[in-house]
């Protein structure tokens, strides 16, 4: 028995709309495309919702559309996946990190308001800050918005983890607190269409740009052109965008998941309550949930508490994976990747990432894991542990 980390949901409804769009005049440009969007949009309340390729692709654009550029910074936090600091690099900005909070695993944002006084005084303002709602979990968006205003950055919320969660009662992704928003489609992330993002806003204007970047730069919208149309076949690049389109199978699939978005996320909580009270008494600390959030719980996350217990960090991780629980670390600190590490962070100035590095695991999460596979999983943790 082999029990992923993480895994999609696949219905026959989903296989069915799938296959619709195979037997369809358009696989990619057609209708199912803006389908998609407009259902994250309206579950979100967001003005806007354009979809892309990835998430990766998605943040990428998001940093382009708030004008990221050479000699410009970008702050994100330290414990998160490397592309929500890849994007600042793509753009050919700087990238630079901050702490996570003890209890939440995201951005700590005493450390984010002491750094950026910090950088007030040293004339280094970050242009755009990345806060990331680690495991599905929302960070502290009020605050984080809060300090935008107050030190003149835009934010990007890296929700990759988060659809259909929550913040103070309302959907992640209705921007309340941010310029733009960011989801993944990625087969582990809540829903999936195979690769695939988006990126919501509540700006006319952003969304425009995030069109035209999705798609080479080209509009043909005569409102955006530089000169009369030349006839019916005419279009304008005015702008360098990609080629980041989302195919309408993709589109579709996604569409279908999302009919089942918040039952996803209802069934991942009713997993983590059960992990929550078969591992209560073992030497852990437990994911903690903040009042103001419904997280997405896209990663049930443990810490294991080093002085109660015989074995390494290492050791209980490889004594799982040998009993065919793939668990995983979600995630090494960017700033210890090599290509990051070139820039010379010190480690020292990331005291909550490095002991959370030490002691994170992340255990099996996702809607179909049966009760007899968490209870192996909760059964075989506690040999370990003990
Ligand atoms: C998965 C993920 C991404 C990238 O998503 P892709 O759709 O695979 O490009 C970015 N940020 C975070 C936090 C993620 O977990």
């Amino acid at each position: 028995m082999v029990i992923p980390y993480g895994r999609q949901h696949i219905s026959q409804d989903d296989i069915d709309a799938v296959t619709e769009v195979l037997r369809s005049d358009y696989l990619t440009q057609g209708p199912a495309v803006p389908a998609f969007e407009q259902a994250i949009a309206e579950h979100c309340g967001a003005r806007h919702a354009v979809a892309v390729c990835n998430a990766t692709a998605a943040l990428h654009i998001a940093c382009l559309a708030l004008g990221v550029g050479p000699g410009d910074l970008v702050w994100t936090t330290a414990v998160t996946f490397v592309a929500s600091a890849n994007c600042a690099l793509y753009c050919g900005a700087e990238v630079d990190f901050v702490d996570i909070d003890a209890r939440t695993y995201n951005i700590d944002v005493d450390a984010l308001a002491a750094k950026l006084e910090q950088a007030a005084q040293s004339g280094r303002l970050p242009k755009v800050v990345i806060p990331v709602h680690l495991c599905g979990q929302s960070c502290d968006m009020a605050a984080i918005h809060a300090l935008g205003q107050r030190y003149g950055f835009r934010i990007i919320e890296d929700a990759s983890h988060a659809i259909g969660g929550k913040y103070r009662g309302e959907p992640i992704g209705n921007c309340r607190y941010s310029d733009i928003a960011v989801f993944s489609f990625h087969p582990v992330k809540i829903i999936t269409t195979a690769e695939g993002g988006m990126a919501v806003t509540q700006d006319d204007e952003l969304a425009r740009t995030l069109r035209l970047l999705r798609s080479h730069g080209i509009t043909r919208d005569e409102q955006d052109m530089s000169q009369p149309a030349d006839g019916p076949w005419y279009y304008e690049q005015i702008d360098l965008g990609f080629n980041y389109r989302m195919t309408d199978m993709q589109a579709a699939l996604g569409a279908s998941q999302a009919r089942n978005l918040e039952a996803f996320v209802a069934q991942r909580h009713v997993i983590a309550r059960r992990y929550d009270s078969l591992l209560a008494d073992l030497p852990l600390q437990l994911p903690w949930q903040h009042p103001d959030c419904y997280s997405g719980l896209h990663l049930y996350v443990i810490r294991l508490k080093l002085d109660a217990i015989g074995r390494s960090h290492r050791e209980v991780f490889e004594a799982l994976r040998a009993d065919g629980i793939l668990v995983n670390l979600h995630y090494i600190p960017v700033y210890r990747q090599p290509y990051h590490a070139r820039v010379g962070y010190a480690p020292a100035a990331f005291p909550q990432a490095e002991r959370y590095y030490a002691e994170a695991i992340s255990l099996p999460m996702f809607p179909q894991l049966s009760q007899q596979e968490q209870d192996f999983v909760c059964a075989r943790l506690r040999t370990h542990l003990a």
